[in-house]
């Protein structure tokens, strides 16, 4: 294995490398059948038996209150922003929704739900460059909204929701892509948590879905079936043929989590990971923090050369040492490192060794 880099890649990220390794030497003959895991029916009995283990697994690493539903959904987390006006809007007689803008996803998020009625943006940090989670005025919660749509961490900026807002009757709704598992949350607050697999959970193009039940069977009658969360709900996530490689990657994710003490231990790593980072950039005027101190993500470090100029050098040098992807999004510019539950904690102290050192030789 000394081939593979430490990978900050925001998403597509990393997966832990003994899950790898498990789906490498079981990838030709899966539990004897002598037939891929990706050869068999997602009607099968093995298959079967791989999603309701995924089920136990998120009850038991979320404590998912018993009236949620836990959904597999096509499309990633974008579809849902689709998914989630098509699914909640229709409950009110007046179709609204509130929306926080703390970033680019918040953005596209209340762009597609403003398709369908009226997306209220009730706070942003626009202003400030989304360098933190805006200060409101709870009363902008209005209590005839259908829902209230968070971006629980901002994956591009490297902010996230400390606590989350209180929205009275109104149902929560997180985006909560590019930080599940990894901080322990009561669900119970949120009427719907979704997030796509790709940065926490597995390979991309799904989502997993959490929904109150409640919440199901409202969806606007135009809604393409395979967008109605109680088409899923209805059929354990296998109205038509999944992605099966996807949840049966998520399944060793999660026995992965599961073996390393839960999200609560995760939790607790995530936070002494991210404190590696957020001393280098606290003790020096070299490197410039993005996020707003009070905001901080444990999950997307981000971060400028106080000299830009250097940008592309830092890289190249990275990439020597074997730590890959840290180029900010274009969007935002500078480094970002994306350090999910599958970032070994080796990997943050190569990168604040080598951000010492390039801060010695070029500071
Ligand atoms: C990565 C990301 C997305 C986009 O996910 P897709 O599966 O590509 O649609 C959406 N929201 C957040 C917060 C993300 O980090």
């Amino acid at each position: 294995m000394s081939s593979r880099v430490y990978n900050f890649g925001a998403g597509p990220a990393m997966l832990a490398t003994e899950v790898m390794e498990k789906a490498q030497a079981e990838f030709l003959d899966y539990n004897g059948m002598g037939a891929s895991v990706i050869e068999i029916s997602h009607r099968s009995r093995e298959f079967e038996a791989i999603i309701d283990r995924c089920d136990e697994l998120i009850r038991e690493l979320t404590s998912l209150p018993d009236n949620y539903k836990i959904l597999y959904v096509h499309g990633g987390a974008r579809m849902q922003f689709s998914a989630i006006p098509m699914n909640l809007l229709n409950r009110k007689p007046v179709k609204k929704s509130l929306y926080f803008e703390t970033g680019n996803f918040a953005k596209m998020a209340q762009k597609e739900a403003a398709r369908y009625g009226e997306a209220k943006i009730v706070a942003s940090s626009a202003d400030t460059g989304f360098d933190r989670i805006p200060e409101f005025d709870p009363s902008v919660v209005e209590q005839d909204a259908a829902y209230a749509h968070i971006t629980s961490n901002n994956t591009l900026y490297g902010t996230r929701w400390n606590s989350f807002p209180e929205t009275g009757d109104v149902p929560l709704v997180a985006d909560a892509t590019s930080e599940i598992l990894s901080r322990v949350i009561d669900y119970s607050k949120f009427g719907v948590i979704f997030a796509g697999f790709q940065k926490n959970l597995g390979p991309s193009g799904m989502a997993l879905v959490l929904i109150r039940e409640d919440l199901l069977g409202h969806a606007m009658p135009e809604t393409p079936i395979m967008l109605d969360y109680k088409t899923y709900a209805d059929n354990h996530s296998l109205a038509n043929t999944t992605n099966t490689f996807a949840i049966y990657m998520l399944k060793l994710m999660l026995e992965w989590k599961l073996e390393r003490g839960g999200v609560a231990a995760l939790e607790a790593i995530n936070n002494q990971k991210s404190q590696i980072l957020y001393d280098v950039l606290d003790s020096s005027g070299f490197y410039k923090g993005v996020a707003h101190p009070d905001h901080r993500s444990t999950m997307n470090v981000t971060f400028n050369l106080a000299n830009n100029e250097l940008l592309g050098k830092f890289l190249e040098q990275a990439l020597e040492q074997g730590l890959y992807a840290l180029k900010g999004h274009r969007a935002v510019g500078g480094i970002r490192a994306s350090i999910y539950n599958a970032m070994p904690i080796e990997g943050i102290r190569s990168l604040a060794d080598f951000m010492r050192e390039f801060e010695r030789t070029n500071g």
